[in-house]
């Protein structure tokens, strides 16, 4: 059982961990050869968790139901509020995961917002625990200013804010005619709360499809006029029934929330991919000089076939056998993407007798014999998935300048 309270885990190798190929402003070979060394001692005790199949970080569903009517994912049309689990039945949820070695946990929706009962206690109880971090997604649709002030004051240590664009754009693809304004209001509200101290880093999360391929780049500079910490770029996912249908497991169904709304793909063409790579590009240099970081590391590891046909190198799966992914109703299951696939229920039983339970041992095992052909085109496990050879290769070739293509 890992020891969470390990203070010689120092915050450095979360974020090498969670964002481990930072743009650097000024490249130096020292800051090469020293983020070089934390990378590999970071991969190594990854390969450690993942053949020990050990808990290393959570995703909560506080609810799938959503205010976003986003056309990148379909969560939003999840409406079923019945039986989502309590804030007690949350934090005997955190202590379980706790318990069994996890360190990092994801508040996540849906909009999550919509379970204010939950955030701010819930942020709370897990800040109260030495050694634990958490972190929000959030459309901030919902915010407040009192919401706002109550996670900064609990200790929440980043808040990802979807920003797939500037006003209209982002409104667009949102599917919601207010949701920009709320994104200001929110930056305002924690930065005014946070005051001067660092954290909660505020990240803005791009997704880049081709709903945005000619105007993601604007949130760069806007999100360092705003003051934010990061600018995160993620390339959009995509799944479509026929895929869904060569993906069934036992007789389950896959139930992923990024399929193609009317039959239109939002993933880029190669004219759209090459845009894409050339405005990172670009970015890239524009943030050597700017007040923000950019992360581009889930771009840079596609290239432009990549980008069009939505395939994913996804040799192997860490998320499976590290991340315990639990659904409002307590059901701990398979990933994200197999939400039917039930290895448990945390109403019923501990995690320790659901973790690598025969469920977990079944769902692993199809994924190493290649069962479902979902996984090849699974973005989740981009920046998630690679192996050690693959995340090496991938360093190297950033640390040379260089990008997939
Ligand atoms: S690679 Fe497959 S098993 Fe792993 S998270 Fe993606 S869809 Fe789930």
């Amino acid at each position: 059982m890992a020891d969470v309270n390990n203070s010689s885990m120092k915050r450095d190798e979360w974020e090498e961990e969670r964002m481990p190929q930072p743009v650097y402003k000024k490249r130096t070979p020292f800051m090469y050869i020293s983020a070089g060394l934390r990378f590999l001692k970071f991969l190594w005790s990854r390969e450690i968790r993942y053949y020990q199949v050990r808990p290393v970080d959570t995703l909560f569903f506080l609810t799938y139901r959503c205010t976003s009517k986003c056309k990148t994912c379909t969560l939003w049309q999840r409406t079923d509020k019945s039986g989502e689990l309590t804030l007690d039945e949350w934090k005997k949820t955190v202590d379980m995961c706790a318990d069994m070695g996890a360190r990092y946990f994801e508040l996540f929706g849906g909009d999550a917002l919509l379970r204010p009962d939950l955030l701010v206690p819930l942020t709370a109880y897990i800040k109260s625990k030495p050694g634990l971090y958490c972190d929000l997604v959030t459309n901030c649709t919902l915010m407040t200013e009192e919401i706002a002030t109550g996670l900064v004051e609990a200790g929440m240590d980043d808040i990802w804010i979807s920003m797939d664009g500037i006003d209209e754009s982002h409104n667009f693809v949102r599917g919601n005619k207010k949701s920009f304004s709320k994104v200001e209001l929110t930056i305002d509200w924690v930065k005014k709360a946070r005051g001067k101290n660092r954290l909660p880093y505020l990240h803005a999360n791009t997704t880049i499809s081709n709903l945005n391929y000619d105007n993601f780049d604007k949130v760069l500079p806007y999100a360092e006029k705003m003051g934010m910490d990061f600018n995160h770029l993620e390339y959009a996912g995509e799944f479509w029934d026929e895929l869904l249908d060569q993906s069934i497991i036992d007789d389950v169904r896959p139930s992923p929330y990024f399929v193609r709304q009317d039959g239109q793909s939002i993933l880029a063409n190669s004219q759209q991919a090459q845009i894409i790579k050339d405005k990172i590009s670009q970015m890239k240099k524009d943030a050597r000089t700017m007040n923000i970081s950019l992360q581009c590391e889930n771009v840079d590891k596609l290239s432009t076939d990549q980008m069009t046909s939505g395939l994913c190198d996804n040799r192997r799966c860490y998320i499976t056998r590290g991340k315990v992914t639990v659904d409002p109703r307590g059901n701990v299951v398979g990933c994200c993407f197999y939400g039917d696939w039930i290895l448990g229920n945390v109403r019923d039983n501990h995690l320790r007798d659901i973790w690598n339970n025969k469920k977990h041992k079944q769902f692993m095992k199809h994924f190493a014999n290649r069962d479902m052909k979902l996984c090849e085109h699974c973005i989740v496990g981009v920046q998630r998935n690679p192996t050690a050879y693959q995340n090496i290769r991938d360093y190297v070739t950033r640390a040379l300048g260089k990008a997939q293509t």
